[in-house]
């Protein structure tokens, strides 16, 4: 199968051709970052326009660059929440219009399934069930993912995510946006154990995550003016990779069995933190598996996936599917927690 998959639920808009057989015929992608540079985090309605502008053009060029057209494709995924509704209608009813236009069908992929698939997308061999830490700007949860939809969430966070952990630290410390990126940068340069910094939950039998601590220690330590930007910004990173791995290594104990650990969503990205995450799953004598960086941050060609690993099974959308601004994985633990988590 070839499917076209859009993604358009944050600042990047992207469009993509991708196989069932896990090739990656063409990506596209426009990031928004300059035009939300200036007010130093996302801009919904910014966002939204800048959406409209760029993803025919986007869509377009995928096609341009697989030498394909509209009519080789089985079908178009979209991603339907969860995410900026301004920017996830756009997706979605572009893709609506061009499954309409095209009479193929539609899939409305969730955002968080497309970074919960990327790493088979990335290894064809990575089977079910697997230990997914999925960390990105909005979300910090761990779920043992056991087939395509099946999902169950065994942690998650109770305040910040851990992206926004690193774009909030990042502000504080004046490096600029986004913020990941930056500090992973200062971060080479600073010693991890220059500023003390706490790690929330870490050893407790709580399974969730926990980062407002953590930032707002990080801001009395920037404004004690005791310490240099890169010591914070590596002794943030270590109090975050410290958090990530202890609760990781809890739910690995308790996960009940699975093929591998694997790490996806933004926070992937950092090298750091991929290196703690290998020796940990090293230390459960189980394969580590993290998506390539591009394909860690957000990009269509992981809708393109889900929306592929959808079709396989059947999984098709009527016209009438509605953009989600709020969609969780493992819609059972989100009652359970009650409102909020
Ligand atoms: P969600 O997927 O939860 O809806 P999102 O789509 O905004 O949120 P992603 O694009 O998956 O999130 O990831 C963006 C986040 O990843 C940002 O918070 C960014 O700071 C963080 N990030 C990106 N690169 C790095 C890095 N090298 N180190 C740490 N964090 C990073
Ligand atoms: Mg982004
Ligand atoms: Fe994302």
């Amino acid at each position: 199968s070839i499917i076209l998959g859009l993604e358009s639920s944050c600042d990047e808009t992207a469009a993509a051709l991708v196989t069932g057989e896990g090739v990656v015929l063409s990506h596209k992608l426009a990031t928004q970052e300059a035009q939300h540079r200036p007010y130093g985090g996302v801009v919904p309605e910014i966002a939204a326009r800048a959406h409209v502008d760029a993803l025919m053009p986007l869509v377009e060029a995928a096609f341009a660059d697989a030498q394909l057209t509209l009519a080789d494709v089985d079908a178009i995924a979209a991603t339907a929440g969860p995410g900026l509704i301004g920017g996830v209608m756009v997706g979605l009813v572009t893709g609506k219009a061009l499954a309409h236009a095209a009479c193929k069908p539609l899939i409305a992929v969730n955002h968080l399934e497309g970074h919960a698939l990327s790493p088979r997308l990335a290894d064809r061999d990575l089977a079910f069930p697997y230990l997914l830490l999925l960390v990105s700007g909005g979300h910090c949860q761990l779920l043992r993912v056991e087939g395509v939809g099946q999902y169950r969430r065994l942690a998650t966070t109770i305040d910040d995510a851990a992206g926004e952990a690193f774009d909030k630290t990042a502000k504080l410390l004046g490096l600029g946006y986004p913020g990941g990126p930056e500090v992973e940068k200062a971060a080479l340069r600073g010693d991890a154990k220059g500023v003390p910094l706490p790690r929330p939950l870490v050893g407790t039998s709580d399974p969730h995550f926990s980062f407002a601590g953590l930032k707002s220690a990080v801001m009395r330590a920037a404004q004690s003016g005791k310490y240099t930007t890169d010591d914070i910004a590596a002794s943030f990173t270590a109090a975050v990779i410290d958090c990530l791995v202890d609760r990781t290594d809890r739910a690995l104990r308790e996960s009940g069995g699975v093929s591998a650990l694997v790490v996806a969503g933004g926070v992937a990205a950092n090298r750091a933190i991929r290196s703690a995450l290998e020796q940990l799953a090293a230390r459960h004598d189980l394969p580590f598996v993290a998506p390539p960086l591009w394909l860690c941050t957000d990009n269509a060609a992981m809708i393109g996936w889900a929306g592929a690993e959808r079709y396989a099974l059947g999984l098709i959308d009527g016209m009438d599917v509605p953009a989600r601004p709020r969609w969780p994985l493992d819609p059972h633990a989100e009652k359970a927690r009650g409102a909020g988590i």
